[in-house]
């Protein structure tokens, strides 16, 4: 039985968590994607926890995507990477 499904399956869901979660997604496709999570409790659960992120990072950020101790911290990794390269 391997019919074609006009719904999400898992790996689709998760590639567009993404962009569901940040309200990009077309309304159609977030559509769809509403329908898959409300058949699969794994990926339910797994964009609840996604968008609960989102929402804090936004509260405690402002209008700044992250906090600039963060910033600093993945400037500094980076070059240190690049130093290593
Ligand atoms: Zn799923």
């Amino acid at each position: 039985m391997t019919e074609r499904k006009e719904c999400y399956d898992c790996d689709q869901a998760r590639e567009e968590l993404d962009a569901f979660v940040r309200g990009d997604l077309p309304v159609d496709e977030a559509d769809r994607m509403q329908q898959h999570l409300e058949q699969c409790g794994h990926c339910a659960e797994v964009t609840r926890y996604e968008q609960a992120f989102r929402d804090r990072l936004r509260r405690v950020g402002g209008s700044s995507c992250c906090p600039e101790e963060v910033r600093e911290r993945i400037r500094d990794l980076l070059s240190r990477e690049q130093g290593n390269g």
